[in-house]
């Protein structure tokens, strides 16, 4: 077997997030109540001994000391140890996803895909890999808080968004594809524009290409990269491909996608039926999801997380559950499927989100829809 060292690699990154989701335990506990992460250090919240290291281990010390406290034996929720143990799944799921299988068809992984089989791991792929890491470990805190809550923390938000901000810019539209690549499509696209111009179809390897993404063979090919799409098509003149100031409109524009959105659907909804469906905190989660992903992805996933929402919701009224519902969860999900199914996604939305009139016409029908929508719930179930 060549491929032992990916299951290495798994392991580690399994490891690794099982450390980083001991820390979002400490996160998701502290922040709500505006405590400091970093200090004091972790102890019991009862007999408020300090935790020693060999009792902090990931995973394993809840086991050793049979979720209790070496000091007074008050019992630990055995949701620190299953927040950990879904972190590191999580973070080996997301190392085998984008790396070893490629999900989002990446043209740089899919040309290194033999050397990545062997367990050579180039730099390029941990970034692209690191920054969802970056991403899912916000929306677990973000999550959970608003489970526990029901609220979540503008200070967690905020700091996700910076955080995303920074990757973009270091991270810019087509990274982590080759400069190479992203010129040759770049010419092609242009080629394919001309064609159109004089009335003569794509060349046969602009069609393949076009059916193998599934898009219209005179749309544009959009590499898909660690920010999935660029903030426009084709690219404003003074912010090139692979530049920082791309890299930081497209996050600009996901920040206001995100919030905007969000916050427009609670204000009409609250215009039709009177009471307000969404909270601010899950603005402020589709805003810091949108600082990375760029303000298609943001858009889409929003509209994916429906889905899961709505599970949520049936599941609280068949159990009569509290009668306000956690949106955070269900957003967190529909934004981690948008991101890993992009490739299946984005080809199929390509035609509207670059062209100015259909989504105006969209913005415009997807308003009055909401507010008629919100009216007749009203009607139904008055508040
Ligand atoms: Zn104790």
């Amino acid at each position: 077997m060549e491929d032992y060292l990916i299951y290495i690699w798994l392991g580690m990154t399994f490891v690794l997030g099982t450390i980083v989701g001991s820390g979002l335990n400490v996160a998701i506990y502290r922040l709500p109540l505006e405590k400091s992460i970093l200090w004091p250090s972790s102890r019991c919240g009862v007999c408020y001994q300090p935790v020693r290291w060999y009792d902090n281990l990931p995973l394993l010390s809840y086991w050793v000391l049979r979720g209790r406290c070496r000091a007074c034996g008050t019992p630990y929720s055995m949701r620190y140890f299953l927040i950990e143990l879904f972190t590191g799944l999580v973070f080996a799921g997301l190392f085998y996803l984008d790396i070893v299988v490629n999900v989002s068809d990446l043209l740089s992984l899919r040309q290194m895909h033999t050397s990545i089989q062997l367990g050579a791991i180039p730099l390029s792929a941990w970034g692209y890999w690191a920054g969802h890491c970056v991403l899912v470990s916000f929306l677990i805190i973000t999550s959970f808080c608003d489970l526990d809550h029901r609220e979540i923390p503008l200070n967690i938000t905020v700091t996700g968004t910076i955080a995303g901000v920074i990757w973009s810019v270091l991270f810019p539209w087509p990274w982590p594809n080759e400069r190479f690549d992203w010129e040759w499509v770049e010419r092609r696209n242009t080629e394919v524009q001309q064609r159109l111009h004089k009335g003569i179809p794509p060349s046969v390897a602009a069609r393949e290409a076009a059916q193998r993404e599934g898009r219209d063979p005179f749309q544009p090919q959009l590499l898909i990269g660690a920010q999935p799409w660029p903030v426009w098509y084709p690219l404003p003149a003074w912010a090139p491909a692979g530049s920082w100031r791309l890299g930081l409109l497209t996050s600009l524009a996901g920040i206001a996608a995100g919030t905007l959105t969000l916050r427009g659907v609670r204000f009409l909804f609250g215009l039709g039926r009177g009471k307000e469906g969404l909270g601010l905190g899950d603005a402020d989660l589709m805003m810091m999801a949108g600082s990375f992903l760029g303000w298609q992805a943001t858009l889409l996933a929003f509209f994916v997380s429906v889905f899961p929402a709505l599970a949520v919701g049936l599941v609280q009224i068949l159990f009569r559950g509290r009668q306000d519902l956690a949106f955070g969860p269900p957003l967190a999900l529909g934004i981690l499927t948008t991101v890993l199914g992009w490739r299946w996604l984005g080809p199929h939305f390509q035609i509207l989100f670059f062209n100015e009139g259909m989504l105006l016409f969209l913005g415009v029908f997807g308003a009055v829809f909401m507010f008629l929508a919100s009216f007749v719930l009203r009607k139904i179930r008055p508040a």
